[in-house]
C-alpha cells in the first residue's frame, strides 16, 4: 500500500490526564506462601518454595494423574532464604469485564505498572473451566499491538488450593466508552486512528479464527497517546466452519448486536465484530449509541429504520418469529442520509464505509481487512504507523516502515485441546499445567501476598 508522507512530523497528541495507577501489590518468587489459616481459598499459597529466580516448585507439577493426593504443606522456608515479600498496598479498581475483575498493581520486579486480573469461579463446573481455559489460552497466543495479551501469569498454588487465575496484561488508562462519554474533544484524526486500530486489531483476531462477540467501546482500551487495544475475550471462540452447527445467541452487548443475531440465526461468523465496530464507528462520530433500544426487537426496529426493511434473501436464516415480524410491520425506505447529520466529520468517505459495515446482510457486509483498505483510513494508517507503533522505526533519513501494515496471525488458534476436556477435576490439571509449563523458564514467578490488606478487598 502506498504509504505518501513519508517521514512527515506527526505528533500524537495526549488524549486523556495522566492517572496515578498501581502501587504494590506482588510480592516476588514463591515466597509468599503461607498456610491457609483465615483465608479460604485464597491463591498464592504455595507448599515449599524455591529462592527466587530457580525454576518452580517441582510439587505443583509432578501431580499427574489423580493427583489429588497432593496436600498443601506448611510454609517451611527459613526466612533467610528468600526474599521477603513486597509491601502491598491499597490499590484501585480498573474495571469489570463479562467476567472477573481487573486491578491497577505494580510488578516488582521492575516496578512496571501493569494490570491484574482475576478469574474466580473457574472451576464451578466443566463449562466455565472450559470458557476460562479459553480465554487464557487466547490472551497467551495474541501477539499483536492492537490485541490485549498476556504478558503474566500468576503462579498457582498447589492443584489443591487451586481456585481462582491471575493474569497479567498491560496497563491501559482509560477504555473508548469512557473517552466518548468525556467531555474531551474527538477529532476527526482521533476518530481515523482509532478505527483504524480496532480494524488492525481486528483483521488480526478473525485471521487467526477468533470470533470475539462482545465488541463495545467499554472493551476497547486505550491510553493517552491514542494507543488502542481489543480486550475482554470472555465471549470470544473459534469460528464455526460448518454452518449446520448451532451458536449461542447469548453474545454482544444489545446496542452492538449485528441483525442476524437478533433475528435468532443459528450459525454467524466475524460479519457479527464488523458489525459492532459499525456502530462504534457513528458512536464515535456523533458521540452517542446509534442504536439504543429497550429490547432486542425494538434494537431490530432500530436498524431497520435507519437501513430499510431489507430484502428476503438477506431473511434467509432468521428465525420464524423475527421473518414474521420483519414481514408484518409497514416497508420501510432507508435513510442512511441521516448518517450524514451525526457530526461535522461524517464527510462522504466517512458514511460510505459506514454504511459498507451496517449491512443488515452478513454476505454483503464488508469484512475488518477489506474495511481497512478503505480511503477513509489511509490518514490513520499513517499517523499511526508515523508514531504510535511498533514495527516501524526512524533513522536519520526519515521514517523506515514495515512492508505489512496489517499482519495477520502467524497461525490459527487451536482448540483441539477442547475435545479432551471432560471434567472439572481434569480441566484443573490442565490449566496448572498450561499455567506451570507456560512460565517456566522465563522471569521470576509472582504470586498474591496473602496477608495484604488490598489483597482481601481483591479476592471479594
Ligand atoms: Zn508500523
Amino acid at each position: 500500500m502506498a504509504f505518501h508522507g513519508a517521514g512527515r512530523q506527526t505528533v500524537c497528541g495526549d488524549l486523556f490526564p495522566g492517572s496515578d495507577l498501581g502501587h504494590k501489590f506482588f510480592c516476588v518468587g514463591s515466597s509468599c506462601g503461607g498456610p491457609s489459616a483465615g483465608l479460604g481459598a485464597a491463591p498464592g499459597l504455595t507448599g515449599p518454595s524455591a529462592p527466587a529466580g530457580t525454576p518452580r516448585h517441582p510439587t505443583a507439577l509432578g501431580g499427574g494423574a489423580g493427583g489429588g493426593a497432593a496436600v498443601p504443606q506448611p510454609y517451611s522456608n527459613p526466612a533467610s532464604e528468600v526474599p521477603s515479600p513486597a509491601e502491598m498496598e491499597p490499590d484501585r479498581p480498573i474495571g469489570y469485564g463479562a467476567f472477573g475483575v481487573v486491578w491497577s498493581v505494580t510488578d516488582p520486579r521492575d516496578g512496571r505498572k501493569v494490570a491484574l486480573k482475576k478469574m474466580p469461579n473457574v472451576f464451578q463446573n466443566l463449562v466455565s473451566c472450559k470458557r476460562v481455559f479459553r480465554e487464557l489460552r487466547m490472551l497467551c497466543f495474541f501477539k499483536h499491538d492492537n490485541v490485549l495479551s498476556a504478558l503474566d501469569i500468576l503462579q498457582p498454588p498447589q492443584i489443591d488450593c487451586f481456585e481462582e487465575i491471575y493474569v497479567i496484561t498491560e496497563l491501559m488508562q482509560s477504555d473508548l466508552h469512557k473517552v466518548i462519554v468525556s467531555p474531551q474533544p474527538l477529532t476527526t484524526d482521533h476518530i481515523k486512528v482509532f478505527l483504524y486500530q480496532i480494524l488492525r486489531g481486528l483483521k488480526y483476531l478473525h485471521s487467526a479464527g477468533i470470533l470475539h462477540r462482545d465488541i463495545k467501546p467499554g472493551n476497547l482500551l486505550v491510553n493517552s497517546n491514542c494507543l488502542l487495544k481489543i480486550c475482554d475475550f470472555g465471549l470470544a471462540r473459534v469460528e464455526e466452519p460448518d454452518p449446520s452447527r448451532h451458536m449461542t445467541q447469548e453474545v454482544v452487548t444489545q446496542y452492538y448486536r449485528a441483525p442476524e443475531v437478533l433475528m435468532g440465526c443459528r450459525h454467524y461468523g466475524s460479519a457479527i465484530d464488523v458489525w459492532s465496530v459499525g456502530c462504534i464507528f457513528a458512536e464515535l462520530l456523533g458521540r452517542r449509541i446509534l442504536f439504543q433500544a429497550q429490547s432486542p426487537i425494538q434494537q431490530l426496529d432500530l436498524i431497520t429504520d435507519l437501513l430499510g426493511t431489507p430484502p428476503l434473501s438477506a431473511l434467509a436464516s432468521a428465525c420464524e418469529g423475527a421473518r414474521a415480524h420483519i414481514l408484518r410491520g409497514p416497508h420501510k425506505p432507508p435513510s442512511l442520509s441521516v448518517l450524514y447529520m451525526l457530526s461535522d466529520g461524517a464527510t462522504h468517505e466517512a458514511v460510505h464505509l459506514l454504511c459498507r459495515m451496517l449491512v443488515f446482510d452478513p454476505a454483503k457486509r464488508i469484512s475488518g481487512g477489506d474495511a481497512l483498505s478503505h480511503p477513509y483510513l489511509d490518514e490513520g494508517r499513517l499517523r499511526y504507523h508515523t508514531c504510535m507503533c511498533r514495527c516501524c522505526y526512524s533513522v536519520a533519513g526519515g521514517r523506515v516502515y514495515t512492508r505489512d501494515f496489517e499482519p495477520a496471525a502467524e497461525r490459527p488458534f487451536s482448540h483441539s485441546y477442547e475435545n479432551s476436556l471432560l471434567s472439572v477435576w481434569q480441566g484443573k490439571e490442565l490449566i496448572h499445567r498450561f499455567i506451570t509449563e507456560h512460565q517456566q523458564g522465563k522471569r521470576v514467578p509472582l504470586c498474591i501476598n496473602p496477608q495484604s490488606a488490598a489483597f482481601k478487598t481483591f479476592i471479594r
